[in-house]
């Protein structure tokens, strides 16, 4: 079908190519190529240089320009408690801190979960943030194959880094007009450095200064008047250094100086508020956090050409559903169309409700976005 015209064609070998090779043969100033590079490396977690990342590099900047960047009112905290707080309104039971052992599964479908400390909940349809890495321990029963090409899936080249604090003032960056952009970029500036950046850390070598993001738009709903917040978020790997995911706990805090560091050379002075205490989130700790970040990966597998779309995360489970366990559907990160609060639960939404014989504009009319 993509070879039917010229402009199919042409997406075709978008598709195949890289997110650097379009974006440099579409660009010309180096400044410009880097930073939608590093826009799309940051949003795929891959190395720009990945084949199959090309018209990627084409959605993400007109998924951008269309809809621009939400940001929760009063932070991601709270974007969670009205998530739960529209679930009690419809009647929901929420159970916080309580395991999932395993989905119980009956003549191949499922018909509950069973909790760790062995309770069975009955239910008609489970939905499961299952990870593809531990299908076969959560969903025991599965045909073989599924999980096999399940545990096979690849990670993304890259996992973040985040550093937080409360500061005394607003941060501002020496560049005034960075200082209302919601993604301000630090780095290199020119495309062989930058691009030499990316291979260092996919190789485990993390730099003594680090590719990274930042902002000073101010949020009156996250900090008080006159204080301000400091986020800084890098790319880097769960692996460095060939130590592993327990080489963090030793790194953590040179590696937040490093970041700190970093960012010092574009913005002003800045202070710490008194009395509070800086917030670093390192790769362990996101695989720690929630199982949909195996191996520290942000976006749950790798946004690689054949792990996306009909194949992600893999062709047996592209469709929601779980072939084996009728009524058990996947949610996640890891899930079509991948990671961030944007992808993970809607489209299997859609599925579970299309089952039911239920279109989602029946029970979601609205379009709930905010840009800001
Ligand atoms: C530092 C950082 C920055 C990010 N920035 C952005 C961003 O700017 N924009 C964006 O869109 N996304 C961002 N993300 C990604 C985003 O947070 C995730 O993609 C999103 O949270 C995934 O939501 P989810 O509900 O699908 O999965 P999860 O948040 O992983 O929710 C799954 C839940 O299921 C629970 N669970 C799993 N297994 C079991 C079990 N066996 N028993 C009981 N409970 C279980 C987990 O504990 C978890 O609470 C960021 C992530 C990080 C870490």
């Amino acid at each position: 079908m993509l070879e039917a015209s010229p402009a199919t064609q042409r997406l075709e070998r978008m598709m195949l190519q890289s997110a650097c090779d379009v974006i440099c043969e579409h660009f010309s100033s180096d400044k410009l190529r880097v930073a939608l590079l590093r826009l799309v490396a940051e949003l795929l977690i891959l190395h720009p240089d990945e084949k199959g990342t090309g018209l990627f590099a084409v959605v993400a900047v007109g998924y951008i320009d269309r809809f621009g960047f939400g940001l929760p009112r009063g932070g991601g905290n709270n974007l969670i408690d009205a998530l739960v707080a529209c679930l009690r309104e419809h009647g929901a039971t929420v159970r916080c801190s309580t395991e999932v052992a395993e989905v119980v599964l009956e003549n191949g479908r499922a018909t509950g979960v069973r909790l760790s400390d062995g309770t069975v909940i009955a239910a008609d349809i489970v939905l499961a943030a299952v990870h593809p890495h531990h299908l076969g321990e959560r969903v025991p029963g599965l045909p073989q194959s599924v999980v096999d090409d399940a545990r096979a899936v690849e990670p993304s080249h890259y996992t973040g880094f985040v550093v937080q604090a409360a500061l005394t003032a607003p941060l501002s960056f020496r560049n005034r007009a960075a200082n209302d952009c919601a993604l301000v970029t630090v780095g290199a500036t020119d495309l062989p450095s930058t691009l030499r950046a990316f291979d260092d850390l996919k190789r485990g070598r993390l730099s003594a200064k680090p590719m990274l993001w930042s902002t000073a738009m101010p949020d009156s709903s996250r900090s008080p008047a006159g204080k301000g917040i400091l986020h800084c978020y890098c790319l880097t790997v769960l692996d460095a250094g060939g130590t592993g995911a327990a080489g963090w706990a030793a790194r953590a805090d040179s590696y937040a100086r490093a970041v700190l560091d970093r960012l010092a050379e574009s913005v002003e002075p800045f202070t710490v508020e008194p009395g509070s205490t800086m917030r670093v989130l390192t790769p362990a700790q996101h695989e720690q956090s929630t199982p949909s970040f195996a191996s520290g990966d942000l976006n749950g597998v790798g946004m690689f050409l054949h792990q996306t779309g009909g194949l992600r995360p893999t062709a047996a489970l592209s469709g929601f559903a779980v072939p084996g366990a009728d009524g058990l559907y996947l949610v996640g990160p890891f899930m079509h169309p991948g990671g961030g609060i944007t992808g993970g639960g809607r489209a299997t939404a859609v599925k579970v409700l299309a089952d039911l014989g239920l279109k989602i504009q029946a029970v979601a009319p609205r379009r709930i976005a905010v840009r800001l």
